[in-house]
Order: C-alpha cells, then sequence, then structure tokens
C-alpha cells in the first residue's frame, strides 16, 4: 500500500439500473432487478478487504430489501441518503424535498430503528445554481454533508468553478466557500492538471481510463487531499439484457465493466480507505 497524507472514501449509489436517467428507454424494462446481487458483491469484496464505504442508498431500496440494509450497517458501513425514488431535484419544491426526507427517515427507522444519517447526494448531482435552497432543507433535516455539487460541467450537470476539495458552499453562490455555510459540500473527485479540470469520480472514468492513467490522478488528488469515487451496483454485476441506448449512451453504460472487479480489487490494494464521515471528521470538518 502506499503512504499518502489523505485518506480515500469509496462510496456507492444504490439504486438500480432502471433508476438512472441515462436508461430511461420508454417502458423497455428488463425483469431482473440487479440491485441486491450487486451491493452483496460489493459488501463482499469490502468485507474481504477490511475496508468501510459509503452507501447512499434510495429509499426504495431501503423499503424493498431491508436486509442489505441490516447487513450493511452491521458491516461498519456509512448509511447515507440518494432521496426516495430517483427524482432529480430540478424537478423539486422546497415542501417536496422536506417531504422527501421525511419518508426517507420514516423508511429507515422502520428497518433500523431510530438512526440518524448524515450524508446526501442527490439523484444525477442536481444540486446546482438553480436549487440552493436544498442545503436549507438537507440541514433543517439534520443533514451534515452533501455530496451533490459536481464542480465541472458535463452532459447532464454540473457546477463549473465550484471548488474540487472540501468546502462550504455560500447560500448566495454554490461556487464560493463561506466558513457559516450551513452544510459541508464533499464533491466527487475531480483531477486538475495545469487549471484544466476532468473527472475522475465515477464508475465510467474507472472503466473507460487505463488504469495507470486513472491511478495517476488518483495518486495526484491524494497529494494534496482526500478523494470520493462512486460506483453503482450495475456496474458490478450488470443486467444480463443489454438496453436499447443510443450509442453515446450505450458506451457511457456498458463500456469495459469486465474490468471492474480487477480495478476495484487493485485501488482496494493500493490505498488506504474509510467512510466520508470519517474523513469529514479526520479532517475536522465536522
Ligand atoms: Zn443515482
Amino acid at each position: 500500500m502506499k503512504s499518502f497524507p489523505h485518506l480515500a472514501a469509496f462510496s456507492f449509489d444504490i439504486e438500480d439500473w432502471h433508476h438512472s436517467e441515462l436508461h430511461r428507454v420508454g417502458d423497455a424494462r428488463p425483469e431482473e432487478s440487479i440491485v441486491a446481487r450487486g451491493t452483496e458483491a460489493i459488501l463482499d469484496l469490502l468485507a474481504k478487504h477490511g475496508w468501510h464505504s459509503t452507501f447512499f442508498v434510495l429509499g426504495d431500496v431501503v423499503r424493498e430489501h431491508p436486509a442489505l440494509i441490516r447487513r450493511m450497517v452491521a458491516e461498519g458501513h456509512e448509511l447515507a441518503c440518494h432521496g426516495m425514488s430517483h427524482r432529480p431535484l430540478w424537478r423539486a419544491t422546497p415542501d417536496s424535498f422536506r417531504s422527501e426526507l421525511r419518508e426517507f427517515r420514516s423508511v429507515v427507522e422502520s428497518v433500523l430503528g431510530h438512526f440518524p444519517v448524515s450524508g446526501f447526494r442527490a439523484p444525477t448531482f442536481s444540486i446546482d445554481r438553480s436549487n440552493p435552497w436544498a442545503l436549507d432543507v438537507l440541514r433543517e433535516q439534520g443533514y451534515r454533508y452533501d455530496s451533490s455539487v459536481f464542480p465541472l460541467k458535463v452532459k447532464m450537470y454540473g457546477t463549473p468553478g465550484a471548488p474540487v476539495g472540501i468546502y462550504r458552499p455560500s447560500r448566495a453562490d454554490l461556487r464560493r466557500h463561506d466558513p457559516d455555510g450551513v452544510l459541508v459540500e464533499f464533491p466527487v473527485a475531480i483531477a486538475e492538471l495545469q487549471g484544466v479540470r476532468f473527472p475522475v469520480g465515477g464508475g465510467f472514468y474507472l472503466r473507460a481510463l487505463p488504469l495507470p492513467v486513472f491511478r495517476a490522478g488518483l495518486d495526484f488528488i491524494l497529494r494534496h487531499r482526500p478523494f470520493v469515487l462512486y460506483l453503482h451496483p450495475r456496474e458490478i454485476t450488470p443486467e444480463e439484457r443489454r438496453l436499447p441506448l443510443d450509442p453515446v449512451n450505450g458506451f457511457i453504460t456498458y463500456v469495459n465493466l469486465h474490468t471492474v472487479m480487477a480495478k476495484l480489487e487493485h485501488l482496494f490494494e493500493r490505498y488506504e480507505w474509510t467512510t466520508m464521515r470519517a474523513i469529514l471528521e479526520q479532517e475536522r470538518w465536522l
């Protein structure tokens, strides 16, 4: 294992393949659900390496797979919130978002009893400059950190100009740090080389980039700050019937899925991993 001045966090967005905005292809839905199978495989791999991770789980998944959630928590992982049904916040209002967080809490309580959750990641990274009220609602509902501001413009989302490291977003401008900001923001990993930003945080980049390039990006970040990556269950155990996607979405969805397990094994041996909340506490953000 290499030694770095910061720790790394792996996070998993626990949803089924059909929750993704990329995969809304009319009514074409294979019957199979991969969320339980994929999450079990992730938990097995983490147990094998002895690392803890942060799981942003959909409320609908908590309701449908209570045993999975109990296992996750019993094995020392951090349970965090990914909303109820994967509706992006661009379509929400403060009131509808508040009820969604309350529903999530009651579903979690029905499985685990009283169980405070600190972290939130919006479906499709849908907190940006159009809806900074979401941070106020999160704080009011007891959340302490967010991981939804994507500091780069990509096809569907992004807040270009936002910090790439951990910060407290200003209510007036999400791109600015405000020491009095109500919530801590832990954005997913973006590498920055000579002023040019490129995303490395998600499963797509893990799959598409050659491992030495991906690893060099992560090494570079970890010399300066902690990072968080994210992956979905379907990237570990893909659905058997491929979806009829257009060439671009098909590429994003299916490129190099067969390389994921070996790459994860490598990353779990190279870096020291813990939960996002543990990093935020160690680095004195929480
Ligand atoms: Zn998601």
